[in-house]
């Protein structure tokens, strides 16, 4: 029998202000696809800003339905989105934030399950680190190295993965 343990590291900027310059312009560009959201049944907007390689920003926001079930987190907006016309540069960061007129966030938003697992699978199509940025307006701001730490146990089966 063997024991083993998983240490997840991350950063904790108190506020805003503290992050370097490129990292505060991604979050403000998370900022702005807040606008975009469209999500009249939660009221809740969530948006997101993919750092390409090559300087390019991809923007995404929460894309609700009435049929519920049928709506996206933007996190898998945003990745699908590259996926479909960008694959070729890999993403650097992903900045990630949230807004609700119905009450204040006081801490970042955390990705659900599905979407790590959209995350983490692009990160290891493009094989090097995505950053993401978890920024709370007004609040902290959560800085993860990779998403491998954050989905330890992601599922993923190499020889699942040759398309053809
Ligand atoms: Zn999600």
């Amino acid at each position: 029998m063997t024991e083993h343990e998983i240490k997840i590291a991350f950063t904790e900027y108190n506020a805003f202000d503290e992050l370097v310059q490129a990292d505060k312009n991604l979050c403000l560009e998370a900022e702005k696809a807040l606008a975009t959201s469209h999500s009249p049944y939660s009221k809740f907007r969530v948006g997101v800003a993919l750092q390409l390689q090559s300087g390019k920003i991809l923007h995404a926001s929460n894309q609700e339905n009435v049929a519920y079930p049928s709506g996206l987190c933007a996190e898998r907006v945003a990745i699908f989105n590259w996926g479909a016309n960008h694959k070729n540069d890999p993403v650097i960061s992903m900045a990630v934030t949230a807004q609700t007129d119905e009450f204040e966030l006081l801490k970042p938003i955390t990705s659900c399950g599905s979407c790590l697992q959209v995350m983490a699978e692009c990160e290891k199509m493009q094989n090097q680190s995505l950053r993401v940025l978890l920024y709370c307006i007004n609040g902290p701001v959560w800085v993860i190295n990779n998403i491998q730490s954050m989905l330890p146990f992601m599922f993923f089966e190499e020889r699942l993965t040759h398309t053809a």
